[in-house]
Order: C-alpha cells, then structure tokens, then sequence
C-alpha cells in the first residue's frame, strides 16, 4: 500500500496509517460524541473521552498486528510493515509460513491479544464503574469492540485470522495423510518430502479459499434479506463485509497460484532485458531526444563502463524542469545502485517477488558482478506467468 504515512518503528516494524484510516477516525469519533455518549455530558467530557477512546482502539488494532507479526518473527517469517486502513490493520507478512504449526499459531496470535485486551478493559471497566463515569464507559466500549474484533477475525473465512488457522489445520490433516502414503512405499527424501508440503499447502488454500467464498456468500445473501425485510441500512455492512471477504479469498488463492507457478524459477526466468545503458555523462535532452521519443524505452541503466552507477524513470526526468535538460547529465538524477534494491541472477523467483513486493519500488536490479543483468518488475513476471497460469506449465 503506497498511500500512507509512515508513523514510526515499533520492535523494528514500520507502521502507517492509510489517508481511509483518518476518515474512520473522524467517523468513529462523531459517532461515538453523538450516538454513544450519555446526554448529561458536557460537549467538553463527549470529545476528549471520544478522541482517547478512538486512539486507544486505533492503539488496540496496532497491538493486535503487532501480535501476529512478533509471532511471525519467532517463526523466522520476516514482516515488512503494518498498515491501518478502512477495515482494521493489516501486517504484511512477506512470506508464507513453511510449516501448518506455524501458521495456526501466527494467526491465533491476534484474535489472541484483541481477547486479552477486551478482558482488560472489561476489568478496568467494573473497577472504575462507580468511580468515574467516563473512564468508565470508555473501558466498557473498548472491552466490547475488541472482543468483537477477535469474533470477527475467528470467522473461518480465508484469509482472515480464523480461515489461516483453518488452512493450517487442513494443510497439517493433507500433510500427513500425503507422508503416510509416501512412507508405505519408501523413506521420503527431502526433496519429496518438500513437494508433499508445498502440495499440501497448495490443497489446503483451494479448500480454505473456497470456504471463506461460501461463507462470504452467506454474509451477502443474509444482509440483503435482511435489508429488504427490515428496510434498515445497516444490514447493508453485512453484505458489504461479505462483498469484502469474497474478493479477498479469491485474491488470496490466484496469489497462491501464482507463487506455486514462480517455483523453481530464478531471477533470470523472469528478468526482462528492455533496458538502455547510458553513460553517465548523457545530456537529458540527447536521452529524451533519441531514447524516449525514438526508442520508446522507459528504464535506464547509467554506468561508466560495463558498471552500473544508478538508474533512471521517466519520472526522475519528470521532475527536472525543461530548461535544465541541456545542462544536466544522466549521472547527476539517477537514483544511485546503492539505494535501489537488487537480486542475484539465480536467486529464486519467489524471493524475487517477495522483495519486489515489499521493498516499494517498481524495479529490482539483477546484478552479477556489478554488471546489469536484467531488471524485474511486475510486468515482467506477468509477462512469463500469464500463458503459464492460462494454458498450464505443460510447455515449459
Ligand atoms: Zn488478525
């Protein structure tokens, strides 16, 4: 997600907040000043207690990301970030955990701590109960809420929390139905021990994809009964969660598809070498002049030699105004080789797109020896998978 802003590290891990995230703010702090709040309280008490009791939920989401992530780590599964947005946070957790056990326990960790912290508030409320009325309500409202966010995440619907820990449980049942044919047979390799997994896994997600679909459904289907029967707008939520749901798992399953298809593949598969190395000392306007407007390229490699120096996008040339073109070269707005991330030539597609995914940029180098290989970027993937995952990898 680009479009956020970045709040700072907690345990190493980036957290932002996306711009919807502040709508949700704003939303939820006038719901609870006007709709929550008893009357008898003074306009003053209704917005201080509505703004501590919005930051503490936002606080409560944060904790309950940072729970699955922290998991994650132990696990030796790296997470890139954590962002809130419209529907609650989301930590991007790069890689798929490579053992069931792991990650029923990442994705228990959540609901986990959401449950901890209702307890918690509940606690808080029945001590401050009679003591002070607005401590008090804020506790009570924070209890409900995250208790509800742990019931709503247990939904068995892939990918959210209770469809993993579901994937989990029917990856380690396939898992060990798969071994124990294999070892009526043979002692398993490793080798073979690693396709029964990823197959495994593979059958687990299909299964738990199609789950979460069906009950996606069921939150549409009842929603709008419910809509047309009780002419309340707020059943439509229902249906737009299942809406939300659907789209998710479908998601999740094709970027399953996706990474089993990328499987023993390497950088150089899917690298694509429609690039253009330019001096360092080229002039912008000789580049624009005979590169883009008559070559029709949009990546560039500068170098000195057969070395690469940096790059350079169309947008860095954006950014430099006209006048300027005849008098700057290629070397002075590049983006140097040091701040772009790079991969080696046979490093294994899979990673490739991990990194390409949770670096941010749009381009990885494939550098080997410090000379340009190739540059990956999504287009180049999907240029290799799409007859791949359309006509299957028979013709490989
Ligand atoms: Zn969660």
């Amino acid at each position: 997600m680009v479009s956020s802003i970045k709040l700072g590290k907690i345990f190493g891990i980036p957290i932002g907040v996306h711009y919807s995230w502040f709508f949700i703010f704003v939303l939820l702090t006038t719901m609870l000043v006007r709709n929550v709040f008893p009357d008898h309280w003074s306009n003053t008490e209704r917005i201080v207690t509505a703004v501590a009791t919005s930051v503490l939920f936002f606080a409560s989401v944060v904790a309950h990301e940072l729970s699955h992530s922290l998991v994650a780590i132990k696990k030796g599964i790296p997470v890139a970030r954590i962002t809130l947005f419209v529907f609650g946070g989301v930590a991007q957790i790069t890689k798929e955990p490579t053992k069931p056990g792991d990650e029923v326990q990442v994705a228990a960790a959540g609901p986990a701590m959401s449950l901890l912290l209702g307890g918690l508030f509940l606690v808080i409320y029945l001590v401050f109960n009679h003591i002070n009325e607005q401590l008090s309500t804020l506790s009570l409202w924070l209890g409900f809420i995250n208790i509800q966010l742990a019931v709503f995440n247990l939904i068995p619907g892939f990918p959210l929390d209770g469809g993993r820990i579901f994937r989990g449980i029917t990856w380690k049942l396939f898992l060990t139905r798969r071994l124990k044919k294999i070892t009526g047979i043979a002692v398993p390799t490793i080798d073979g021990k690693e396709t029964a997994n990823r197959e495994s896994l593979q059958k687990a997600t299909r299964v738990a994809s199609n789950v979460g679909r069906v009950i996606a459904w069921l939150f549409i289907g009842a929603g709008l009964t419910l809509f047309i029967v009780d002419r309340e707008f707020s059943w439509l939520w229902i249906a737009f969660i299942g809406w939300f749901l659907e789209n998710a798992s479908k998601q999740a399953y094709s970027q399953m598809r996706f990474r089993n298809a990328l499987n023993g593949l390497q950088a150089h598969d899917v690298m694509s070498s429609d690039f253009v190395m330019v001096a360092q000392q080229t002039n912008i306007k000789d580049l624009v002049d005979n590169f883009i407007y008559l070559g029709a390229h949009s990546s560039f490699v500068v170098s000195l030699g057969q070395n690469a120096l940096g790059m350079l996008s169309l947008r860095d040339i954006r950014s430099l105004p006209k006048d300027k073109w005849l008098t700057t070269n290629a070397g002075q707005i590049m983006t140097p080789v040091g701040k772009l991330p790079t991969v080696k030539i046979d490093e294994d597609a899979v990673s490739v797109m991990e990194k390409l995914e949770s670096t941010g940029y749009s381009r990885l180098l494939v550098l080997e020896n410090g000379v340009v290989m190739g540059i990956v970027t999504h287009e180049s993937v999907q240029r290799w998978l799409q007859p791949r995952l359309m006509l299957g990898s028979q013709g490989r």
